[in-house]
């Protein structure tokens, strides 16, 4: 994922414990039939109806809770709407073959609902709608929705007995759509008609072919009125689709240089992973600007959501290289090879987050490599990124507290937080800081052997073990990747990796930067990269100057915990009213912030702050400095070897 969440309910435990396994299937409740309709997903409501055949009794059903790939307990619960069972059988099952069911939620655990299958009855009809109201923020429980499109994810609408694994539960599903629009889906279609599900006369009725219900909610669907599909590097098996959805469809038309990056994306995965665990790739790309913004991997799709001109606008396509790439490469790391305490077997079990920094920190090195190997990004801009992230980390005052390994055992929790003094909390780090640790282990292991390994021979045996297979999970643990590493080049690599999980020194681990090459220093000018970045997100970073980013508003996003702008009493969320006695531009303070330099005048700022104004005179006298990285004369280049192209034909 790119880019939630709270204690998992402890009395559950030993109800687990016992469901792991895939032992025979329990007599009936294995079997479920759902229909999903679309036609009022415009109105922000998704309908669903859930056949479930039961036996008489006690049964507990559950709604997805812990989202694989988000990494935590996100199932968006507080979305479920019109909830009804309706029992049904022969003669003795209520009155005339029906009866409705109560049920009750759990006092602890809200996503189990207790009830009791009457007796003579063989199924459960449920009515389920999903109220698509949340926020354009967050993940695949945010806005998913528009006049002209939906994505459907499919656990935001099935519930299925409690305690079993999603591998043995068997569903059948169909969907009904809009007749004018078109979808993608990693799912196959086994008939398409207007039957009874479709009930509406301008409505299209698919039905898909029975799958388990781990490869549906693996399997979401994207649909809309403004659609396109363009084949990737068709010469390619597996084959690969570009699946497009926007709210119009001037959003839709992609250059043909950018459909050729995607296609050498597709065939650089092929020389680095030397294999493939899908039987066919769908990227689902929503053009939105109503929907959330983020990327959700699963094995042979990821649900790609961007702001509505990211494939037309030239910037925007390159701040968002990293996407498709990203996501893409969770097919191999992430989906198929797992973190065993990510590796659950059903949406109820909590899941272990210490791993993150390899599944999402070595997605994140590798998509990133991946986006320059394509085309996607130039090396230049890939240096610009990577000074960015870095200069960022190395000024991140949250380290000396919280170690990097935390920011991964914590993620559940620290996926939802934010909004100030991100740099004493941490965040996520696990991420950018992990993309440096495994930059630091790619460029080791070319040191260590003149350049005859790299981390490509790692990911070929790690990600590709057991050559092209069918989705599936193969876990592994700590030990695994440092056995996989020394297999590669023999090294200390448990404590090599553990020295830099494990630390509470102030500065980033720059190591990779250095074996790479290349030296992370300040300029008076932003680079490339963080140009764009500033022009695109309307803010001005004065992070390495002042310690504070602030907006086009004059609102200031975070303050530097112990620089020059904490020093003088700033905080996140206050307001620049104004430079100097003038009105406060961003313009105005990056020229006041140059005049600083050599012994110049500190700034002085007319600050407002829930109603209240003062002066500050942040006493800095360093002018303009912005991240970059500088060539060192007589070294290696290892960085350029690192994101040259690797497949034949480029
Ligand atoms: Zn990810």
């Amino acid at each position: 994922m790119k880019g939630r969440w709270c204690a998992a309910g402890l009395m559950l435990g030993s109800v687990w414990a016992g469901a792991q396994g895939s032992g025979p299937p329990a007599a009936g409740g294995r079997e479920i039939r759902l229909s999903v309709d679309l036609t009022d997903a415009p109105r922000k409501m998704v309908h669903a109806t859930e056949t479930l055949a039961v036996t008489p009794g006690p049964l507990t059903l559950v709604y997805p809770k812990w989202i694989p790939g988000e990494h935590g307990p996100t199932g968006p619960i507080d979305d479920q709407a019109g909830f009804v069972i309706v029992a049904r059988g022969a003669k003795g099952c209520g009155a005339g073959g029906a009866a409705w069911v109560k049920w009750e939620r759990d006092k602890v655990e809200m996503y189990a609902f207790h009830l009791t299958v009457p007796q003579g009855c063989a199924t459960l009809e449920m009515k389920m709608d999903f109220l698509a109201t949340a926020a354009p923020s967050g993940f695949s429980a945010g806005a998913s929705t528009s006049e002209n499109l939906a994505m459907l994810s499919w656990n935001t609408v099935v519930v299925c007995p409690d305690g079993m694994s999603a591998a043995d539960v068997r569903v059948t599903p169909s969907l009904v759509l809009p007749s004018a629009w078109q979808f993608g889906t990693a799912l196959k279609l086994s008939a398409e008609d207007a039957d009874q599900l479709c009930q509406k006369t301008e409505c299209r009725s698919l039905h898909f072919k029975p799958v388990s219900l781990e490869t549906l909610i693996d399997s979401p669907v994207l649909a809309g009125k403004y659609f396109k599909e363009i084949a990737l590097a068709p010469e390619v098996t597996p084959k690969h689709f570009l699946d497009m959805a926007a709210d119009g469809p001037e959003d839709l038309e992609l250059s043909p240089e950018h459909v050729a990056d995607f296609s050498r994306l597709v065939r650089e995965t092929g020389a680095l992973y030397q294999s493939r665990h899908y039987g066919e790739y769908h990227f689902l790309v929503t053009l939105s600007d109503s929907v959330a913004h983020f990327g959700l991997e699963h094995h042979e799709s990821s649900d790609d959501r961007v702001a509505a001109k990211t494939f037309v606008e030239d910037d925007r396509f390159v701040l968002a290289g990293d996407l498709l790439p990203h996501e893409f490469t969770h097919s191999w790391n992430g989906k198929y090879r797992r973190p065993a305490g990510l590796a659950t077997s059903n949406y109820q079990q909590p899941m272990e987050g210490d791993l993150l920094w390899v599944y999402e920190g070595l997605t994140q090195y590798l998509g990133d490599v991946l986006a320059a190997r394509s085309g996607i990004w130039t090396p230049e801009q890939y240096r610009g990124m990577l000074a960015q992230s870095a200069a960022g980390l190395d000024n991140w005052p949250g380290r000396e507290w919280r170690d990097l390994q935390d920011t991964a055992t914590m993620a559940q929790v620290l996926y939802n937080a934010g909004g100030g003094w991100d740099n004493w909390r941490r965040g996520t780090d696990f991420y950018g800081e992990g993309e440096l640790v495994w930059l630091d282990v790619d460029t080791t292991i070319r040191k260590l052997t003149d350049g005859k390994k790299s981390l490509n021979d790692f990911a070929a045996a790690f990600e590709g073990l057991g050559g092209n297979t069918a989705p599936k999970v193969v876990p592994y643990t700590f030990e695994d990747v440092v056995a996989g590493l020394n297999a590669v080049a023999a090294n200390d690599w448990a404590g090599f990796l553990r020295a830099r999980l494990d630390t509470n020194q102030a500065h980033a681990p720059l190591g990779g930067i250095e074996n790479g090459g290349y030296r992370l220093t300040y300029a008076p000018r932003p680079n490339v990269w963080s140009a764009m970045v500033e022009a695109q997100s309307e803010t001005v970073d004065f992070w390495f100057s002042l310690g504070l980013r602030v907006n086009s508003a004059g609102v200031l996003g975070d303050v530097m915990k112990g620089g020059p702008a904490d020093k003088a009493g700033l905080g996140p969320g206050m307001k620049l009213v104004a430079v100097n006695g003038r009105e406060f531009t961003p313009a105005l303070l990056r020229a006041a912030v140059h005049e600083t330099e050599g012994a110049g005048p500190a700034v002085e700022l007319i600050v407002e702050n829930t109603g209240y104004y003062k002066v500050v005179k942040v006493d800095y006298h360093g002018g303009e400095r912005y991240p970059v990285l500088e060539r060192v004369a007589g070294t290696p280049d290892r960085l350029e070897e690192i994101l040259k192209p690797e497949a034949a034909g480029k």
